[in-house]
């Protein structure tokens, strides 16, 4: 694959075998019964994604298996103690024009990774259960010591888990997170089935591990859960909490917000039920009696590759989980049905004679839902293989539950993600995605995390991209196309929900196929690597502009970094164009130069390794990019968590390891320079 031509009649072959007919089969067959990881449909799925990949073409096609704690629950009693008894439903309703929703064997609503336990205990309404709002109840004299929290899920997004270890350092016996109508449901728009958000019976399920301290199996933090692997016992697990968390419907906290009789809480405290939410006072009691089974079970990856021609074992990967809550129409398998139909059309074109110089690596990931479980395992497991060979993780957990293109990625990748976006049309415009998501509203200049449009958003944590990103220190990207959807985590994310709101027709599935095909292909079919690392200094500087203007003013913490990133800058301006677009050829190279040239290209994210890891957090290595326990993207994590600790002996540390890391990649940059000046770009 020498030239754009070559490049371009793959992506051209590629592009033909798409199909949204068959997008929407597999997405039916997918969701067509609850495949929580571990479940026997949940491994018939892995079989029939391991017998389709073998079929397409794919090679090596395999299943890595591995043995880890699961969290289930055994019984699930939330009940109304006094002052009166009222039994809660902890049940979503069915509805006939949906029978998926009607059927029985959904199982117990809950929070994976709960403790067990039998209490009864006044309740206390705080908000989002984050930091401030206990310390807005404290200021207030209202005592939570031994009480149950009733908390929101909360918009911006703010993860479950976190809300958990923060009631657990307050000292509250329980947590109660419920979906208030004003974040996903009623309040936004027409809900289930009229409708994409979520009706009052609607339940947000999901883990609460602390996996922002190391995701993956609880028992291995750091290793491989292979069959026989070192486990730690159960209390040594830093991730298990131990706080009992069970997930109501707004229509179960309902009657619980009613007996309330304290003072009115704030106004930003006030949800979108009909009544006055409020603080403390007379509350009522709950009995919450929950028994989990926390025991360790058998998940299933499937992983294959079109093997390259020229460079095996430099490795683009591509992956999704497979595993769901209960259907996962959006969630996994709108992301599902797009990575089968990826590794269908690279197995065809592959038959038909285009292979990449260097391997593309398919994974269907299990046990997602849990605490990015399966890849993580796999992760550590080829921990050698990727460290050395691994050009990029690129991530579809979703695919699309609207028309708005979503993406969160290091700048590294900016370049390879602008130009697929301007080569993809947008299905209902026909403009390009690239004009539509340029004109989007976009949060400008801000730090954005959620659902954003128009720029490249910091990646933070929350799917599979985590153990490549922040452990094996590769470059990532997770996207998507987003819109209105209030039914995550519940019953209702189903086939419907996808046919009716999500993805009608499956075009931006489709869309998001050629997108992920234009990106993998770039990135193993070019002559040279196209990773952007003079975008990447740039942002560099982003974040530490943004940083100095919260903790250092004046700079001079931070004059010297701010002068090393401007010398990685102009050093990888040498190697390549900065507009974004532009395709190296390269073919007046040597091939054993240009090997070495993309050698020192791919490891140059891992010069951002810290080998320790970050303070308190070890199995994150990656100085640039972090995240925050509530998943939201942390730039310069060891930096910005030592500055906001005020600890300054551990600020300065952070400071001479980014020094240090600018000098190891500026040294890279000027070497991939010095090999490649003045040919490698056409
Ligand atoms: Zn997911």
């Amino acid at each position: 694959m020498d030239n754009k031509n070559s490049i371009a009649r793959y992506i051209d072959a590629l592009d033909r075998s798409f199909s949204a007919e068959r997008l929407d089969r597999d997405l039916r067959h997918l969701t067509s019964e609850p495949h929580v990881a571990s479940s026997p449909r949940n491994n018939e799925l892995a079989q029939y994604v391991f017998d389709e990949w073998k079929a397409c073409g794919l090679e090596d096609v395999r299943k890595a298996e591995y043995d880890v704690l699961l969290s289930f629950p055994e019984r699930i009693v939330v009940e109304i103690a006094a002052p009166e008894k009222i039994a809660l439903v902890l049940k979503e309703d069915g509805y006939p024009q949906d029978p998926d929703t009607l059927r029985g064997d959904v199982g117990l609503p809950y929070n994976a990774y709960s403790a067990s336990g039998d209490i009864t205990a006044p309740v206390v309404y705080a908000n989002s259960g984050n930091p401030r709002d206990y310390d807005l109840l404290e200021s207030l004299g209202v005592s939570l010591k031994g009480k149950i929290a009733l908390v929101r899920y909360s918009e911006p997004y703010s993860y479950r888990g976190f809300k958990a270890l923060t009631a657990q350092r307050r000292g509250l016996a329980a947590l109660l997170v419920y979906s208030d109508p004003k974040e996903d449901g009623a309040a936004r728009g027409p809900v289930f089935p009229d409708g994409p958000w979520g009706p009052m019976s609607h339940i947000q399920r999901g883990g609460i591990p602390f996996d922002f301290i190391y995701p993956g199996d609880p028992l291995t933090p750091g290793w491989a859960s292979v069959p026989g692997a070192k486990r730690l016992p159960l209390g040594e697990a830093a991730t298990v909490p131990a706080i009992i968390s069970v997930p109501l419907s707004a229509r179960d906290a309902l009657p619980i917000l009613r007996l309330m009789t304290g003072e009115a809480a704030p106004k930003e405290w006030q949800g979108a039920l009909p009544l006055a939410y409020r603080l403390g006072g007379e509350s009522p009691r709950v009995h919450l009696d929950v028994k989990m089974d926390n025991s360790v079970r058998r998940i299933v990856n499937v992983v294959g590759r079109i093997s390259g021609s020229e460079d095996p074992d430099e490795i683009v990967l591509v992956g999704n989980h497979r595993d769901a809550w209960i259907y996962g129409g959006l969630d996994p398998s709108s992301g599902t049905a797009c990575l089968m139909e990826l590794a269908r059309a690279f197995g065809r074109a592959a038959k038909a004679g285009f292979r990449p110089r260097r391997s593309v690596y398919f994974a269907n990931w299990d046990a997602e839902e849990f605490t990015l479980t399966g890849s993580t395992e796999w992760g550590e497991e080829n921990r050698d293989l990727l460290a050395k060979g691994l050009i990029a993780y690129l991530n579809v957990d979703s695919s699309a539950s609207g028309e708005e293109f979503n993406v969160a990625a290091v700048p590294s990748l900016s370049r390879t993600i602008l130009a697929a976006l301007r080569d993809v049309a947008d299905p209902a415009t026909g403009k390009t995605v690239h004009e539509r998501w340029k004109a989007g509203s976009g949060a400008k200049g801000a730090i954005a995390t959620a659902s954003g449009s128009g720029r490249i958003n910091a990646i933070g944590s929350g799917s599979d991209h985590t153990v490549f990103l922040n452990h094996i220190c590769a470059p990532a990207l997770d996207m998507s196309f987003s819109g209105a959807y209030g039914v995550y985590h519940s019953v209702y994310d189903d086939y419907y929900w996808m046919t009716h709101f999500g993805d009608p027709g499956m075009r931006y599935t489709l869309a998001l196929d050629r997108i992920w095909a234009r990106i993998a292909v770039s990135l193993a079919a070019q002559p040279l690597v196209p990773l952007d690392y003079e975008t990447y200094a740039v942002e560099l500087k982003g974040y530490l502009e943004e940083w100095a203007k919260r903790f250092d003013p004046q700079r001079t913490k931070t004059v010297k970094l701010f002068g090393l990133v401007e010398e990685m800058r102009k050093a990888a301006a040498a190697i390549g164009p900065g507009a974004a677009g532009e395709t190296p050829s390269a073919t007046d190279i040597a091939p054993e130069t240009r090997r070495e040239a993309n050698r020192l290209l791919i490891g140059i994210e891992r010069d951002f390794a810290l080998p320790d890891g970050i303070p308190g957090r070890a199995w994150f290595k990656h100085l640039v990019f972090g995240t925050r326990s509530t998943y939201e993207a942390l730039l310069l994590p060891e930096l910005t968590e030592a500055a906001e600790a005020g600890n300054e002996g551990g600020e300065a540390a952070a400071v001479t390891h980014l020094e240090e890391a600018l000098v190891r990649v500026t040294a890279r940059l000027l070497k991939i320079a010095g090999l490649i000046r003045g040919r490698a770009w056409s």
